[in-house]
């Protein structure tokens, strides 16, 4: 075990289980390994939070097994390779003291730090509905940290669906014309590549594989992305496809309340349409899941959620 909070190979086995199902077939798993322990290189990460409610921050950290502190401080700091430089909520600095260390890592590392981003972006009036820090005496906007630290990075991972497609802050009316990643770089003219990694929150293991993926093979190929930037690996499939309440579809048998045994089409489950691998992976370290809490799908991993998607528990 050494220093690290849990021995190797238990880390090893969850590496094996947050890839199920992705290319990293078990053969590749010293690679993984290496990758998370060996000098090789290595990597700032920036993760900005914009308008958010820190939910997808909270999903990350609140990871049993491994935790966030053997996933960044001990499995993968002892090799060098990931500095999370700059967090607001993690970090112990704060005010201009934190958003310098975010500008400064920018500058140093052109072209070799990862920039995470939770949270859409405001976009009205020069963003002035979201801002982090103050500058002079004034306040600097996220759209303006977006302008200085897109440009620079190697990848960008919009982490939830805020970040990926706008989310819940720019549904109707919108009034801070709020944005996600991808069309917050449109309007910026800024060509870097972006990996999408929705849910509300965004699934822990998604994060990390995904983090793992850009730290063994680089960006991925757009044959390994679907059409909305997101990893096949973990949003190739429906929710629907791989649901436990097929049989009861199969069988006509609807729940037309909660509670009530049956597939949920009829009060609103969103899973025929959205695309995620929840059903295999679960949540909260694999203990349960929305379907199986008798709850239906919401669609929280796909673009327009929730304005699509509503009213919520209604069928579409
Ligand atoms: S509960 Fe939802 S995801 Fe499951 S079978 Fe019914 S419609 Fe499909
Ligand atoms: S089952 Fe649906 S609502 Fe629940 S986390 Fe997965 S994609 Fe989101």
């Amino acid at each position: 075990m050494g220093n690290h909070g849990i021995p190797r190979r238990e880390f090893m086995r969850w590496a094996s289980a947050a890839t199920a199902l992705t290319p990293f077939h078990e053969a590749f798993l010293p690679r993984v390994g290496a990758a998370l322990a060996g000098a090789v290189k290595e990597y700032p990460l920036i993760w900005m939070q914009d308008s958010a409610c820190s939910g997808c921050s909270v999903s990350v950290i609140n990871t049993i097994h491994p935790s966030i502190k053997n996933v960044i401080l001990d499995q993968i700091l002892p090799g060098h390779q990931l500095f999370l430089n700059y967090h607001s909520t993690l970090m112990a600095a704060a005010g201009r003291l934190s958003t310098d260390a975010a500008w400064e890592t920018a500058q140093k590392n052109k072209g070799k730090y990862v920039f995470i981003v939770e949270g859409a972006i405001p976009t009205r009036d020069g963003g002035i509905d979201g801002t982090l820090g103050e500058e002079d005496g004034k306040p600097v906007t996220m759209l303006e940290w977006m302008r200085r630290l897109a440009p620079g990075a190697m990848a960008i991972l919009a982490v939830g669906t805020c970040a990926a497609y706008g989310g819940i802050p720019s549904a109707a009316p919108n009034p801070t014309q709020s944005k996600g990643v991808g069309d917050v770089l449109k309007m910026l003219s800024v060509n870097v590549p972006v990996i999408n990694i929705p849910g509300c929150p965004c699934h822990p293991d998604w994060f990390i594989g995904t983090v793992v993926r850009v730290l063994l093979y680089g960006i991925p190929p757009a044959k390994d992305l679907d059409e909305h930037g997101r990893l096949k690996v973990y949003y190739g499939k429906s929710v629907h496809n791989r649901c436990i309440f097929r049989d009861y579809l199969d069988d006509g048998i609807f729940a037309t309340k909660f509670g009530e045994a049956g597939c949920m089409l009829e009060i609103g489950c969103k899973g025929p349409f959205t695309h995620a691998d929840c059903p295999i992976r679960q949540w909260n370290s694999g203990v349960n899941w929305c379907i199986n809490a008798n709850a239906p799908c919401m669609g929280c991993t796909e673009p327009g959620f929730p304005d699509a998607h509503s009213p919520l528990y209604q069928r579409r």
